[in-house]
């Protein structure tokens, strides 16, 4: 075994798995991953799903069985925060004070929720984004009646369908004129107003809330700006999330919309890497720089900078995908639909049962696709959108045309 330490900050999604693919490429020194959690890293989407929603436990969650960081020789450091980086001396200090060396570096530390300036010392306003927070989150709904989801994004939105199937009365409260507009088209956009619609979830949008207060009695006001007020007894807020990025800045590192990596993901050091939300990287098919909020991104980015690490040239170049679950419609999505000319529809939004997809395009080039119970389309759009060739609109709307003739 060579002397050589690699640490890794962040133990979730981007960590483990850059963990594990230095082993598979060969990284022979010690490798350390740190996590502020004291949980056994375990999957961040099924918090807003079947986690909430009392279908699975945490402990059927867990990325890796503990047996697997101890077979790679992972040493994991769980329920520890790093406090700094001094790039002079190539170490890290812990909350504890103890100091840890390196010799390479990889910043893994994904993303916090964004807070409203609203309701922040209230018991029952809560924010999503950890397994304690779900524990938290819990007890609290025992006994409401009415919840009130302050963002109609992906997470406001599985958590609706989680708390509609509750029983409980549900109110999303959206500031833009859809919900989903950063994310996706207008046809999903109303494809998912209507499906929550459907379930008894009441949507309110160009709604922006001005106050949150709370009565003795518990009960909260939420007023929005248009004057019109939503009584709730929980209420729980979903307004994005942002780059954790503060120890890369104070370590003198480039930081935009989250942790500058070229291609390679190497920082603006050369010996640290990132990894996962909480990166601003280049892509070579938009030709500008993102920052993912993805297992996908977190994984296969981490698994690039874990084989530059070990010293090769491997460039960051994946389609971006993601999904959500609600109610019984799984909605897949491949590549950014940002700047299309272009959209074609295939199928019906009103048909449920066979689902559709909405293909984006520009300049004749498939730039993304929405797909709601089409797997076949999502699998068919992620390698015509790699090869970046001109795509023929009548086919991705004939329905007699096999997706998988398109390629
Ligand atoms: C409720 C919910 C549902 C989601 N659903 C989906 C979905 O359906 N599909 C999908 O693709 N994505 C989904 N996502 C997004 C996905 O979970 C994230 O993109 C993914 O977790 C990113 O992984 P990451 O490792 O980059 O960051 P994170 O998962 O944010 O992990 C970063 C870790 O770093 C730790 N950390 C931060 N700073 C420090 C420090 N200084 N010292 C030590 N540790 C530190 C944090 O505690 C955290 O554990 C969902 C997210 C949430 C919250």
């Amino acid at each position: 075994m060579s002397d050589r330490d690699c640490l890794i900050i962040g133990a979730s999604h981007a960590g483990v798995s850059l963990a594990l693919a230095l082993r598979k490429e060969g990284w022979e020194g010690g490798v350390k991953l740190i996590g502020a959690e004291n949980e056994l890293p375990y999957h961040r989407p099924p918090l807003s799903k079947e986690h909430l929603a009392g279908k699975k436990e945490l402990d059927a969650m867990r990325l890796r069985p503990m047996k697997v960081y101890e077979d790679n020789a992972i040493d994991l450091l769980l329920g520890t925060t790093v406090y700094s980086i001094d790039r002079n001396s190539k170490s890290v200090k812990l909350q504890t004070g103890e100091s840890l060396a390196y010799d390479k570096l990889a910043i893994c530390t994904g993303a916090s929720v964004r807070k409203l300036p609203l309701g922040q010392d209230l018991d029952r306003v809560h924010y999503l984004r950890t397994a304690a927070d779900v524990g938290l989150i819990k007890p609290k709904l025992e006994g409401a009646k009415h919840v009130a989801i302050i963002g109609g994004g992906y997470i406001g939105l599985e958590a609706a369908a989680v708390l509609r199937s509750f029983g409980l009365e549900v109110t999303v409260v959206e500031m833009a004129e859809r919900v989903l507009s950063r994310v996706t088209g207008e046809v999903m956009s109303e494809f998912m107003t209507a499906l929550h619609m459907m379930h008894g979830v009441s949507i309110k949008t160009s709604s922006q809330v001005a106050a949150i207060q709370a009565a003795d009695s518990g009960q909260i006001t939420i007023s929005c700006k248009s004057g019109e007020t939503i009584q709730a007894d929980f209420v729980m807020v979903g307004v994005g999330v942002d780059p954790n990025t503060t120890l890369a800045e104070a370590a003198g590192l480039s930081v935009g919309d989250g942790i500058i990596v070229d291609e390679y993901t190497r920082c603006s050091d050369p010996d640290i890497f990132a990894a996962g939300d909480c990166t601003e990287h280049p892509n070579a098919l938009y030709k500008k720089t993102l920052r993912l909020e993805s297992v996908q991104n977190a994984n296969d980015q981490a698994r690039v900078a874990a084989a530059n690490m070990c010293g090769k040239s491997v460039v960051y170049d994946a389609v971006p995908w993601f999904w959500s679950d609600q109610y019984d419609i799984k909605l897949q999505m491949a590549g950014l639909n940002e700047d299309y000319d272009e959209f074609v529809v295939r199928g019906d939004p009103q048909n449920t049962e066979e689902g559709f997809a909405v293909f984006y395009l520009k300049d004749g080039k498939l730039l993304a696709a929405d797909c709601v119970k089409r797997p076949k389309e999502f699998m068919v759009s992620k390698q015509l959108i790699a090869q970046d060739q001109t795509v023929d609109s009548g086919l991705l709307r004939d329905e007699s045309s096999d997706p998988v003739s398109w390629r």
